[in-house]
């Protein structure tokens, strides 16, 4: 068994990328009788669902576009569902800058559709070594559970890692498992460079005696 190396464990909405569900609702609406606001409610409602793994992505997609009242195709659907997402820039930078300093992980409350969108679109999620997904876990944050078997299945000393992420309820949970925190605000992007650059230099490893440095 290998030794739990510091690592970083990293949020997605709203700390990779940006996100905006009514800009989904207002372009259903668009081709639907169904209010914009009343298809938001809806999604959001099998979302829960889909986030957890009670229902599958297509299961999703067959529900919604009936409830929605939805004309167009499925694939429209699936594009318009995932065409939520926008790059936040200085976020990407950092951890393309970190690849190789630590071993880099995600752990996000999503969905296949989502994790498979995200993937395909943005290149820095090409800089991670795992993570672990709520619709595959079956659990979700802020429950312990989610982060019990992140710890587990990663192979992390929460001492050693480093949690970013944008809920302050996520954050609690972390923190009360002895994660290191860092409750991260994208327009606030220079606060946590400070944070990480002082924990980079608190989790070096440390060089075994009679090594140089
Ligand atoms: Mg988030």
């Amino acid at each position: 068994m290998t030794l739990p190396r510091p690592s970083i464990l990293c949020d997605i909405g709203n700390v990779l990328v940006h996100f905006d569900f009514s800009v989904a609702a207002q372009r259903l609406a668009a081709q639907s009788d169904v209010p914009a606001d009343r298809i938001l409610r809806l999604l959001d409602e099998a979302k829960e669902e889909l986030e957890s793994g009670k229902i599958t992505g297509d299961a999703f997609i067959t529900r919604s576009i009936k409830e929605s009242g939805f004309r167009g195709s499925r694939e429209e659907f699936h594009h318009l569902w995932c065409d939520i997402f926008s790059a936040n820039d200085p976020m990407h930078r950092t951890i393309e800058r970190l690849r190789g300093e630590r071993p880099l992980y995600l752990l996000s409350n999503t969905s296949d559709l989502h994790k498979d969108y995200l993937f395909a679109t943005f290149p820095v999620f090409e800089n991670f070594d795992g993570g672990i997904y709520s619709y595959s876990a079956r659990a979700a944050k802020p429950d312990e559970e989610i982060f019990r078997h992140t710890i587990a299945e990663l192979g992390l000393d929460p001492a050693q890692t480093l949690f970013i992420d944008d809920l302050a309820a996520n954050i609690a949970t972390a923190q009360r498992l002895g994660f290191v925190t860092a409750h991260y605000d994208a327009t606030n992007h220079q606060d946590f460079e400070e944070f990480l650059a002082d924990w980079m230099l608190r989790s070096e490893i440390t060089p075994a005696p009679g090594a140089e440095g």
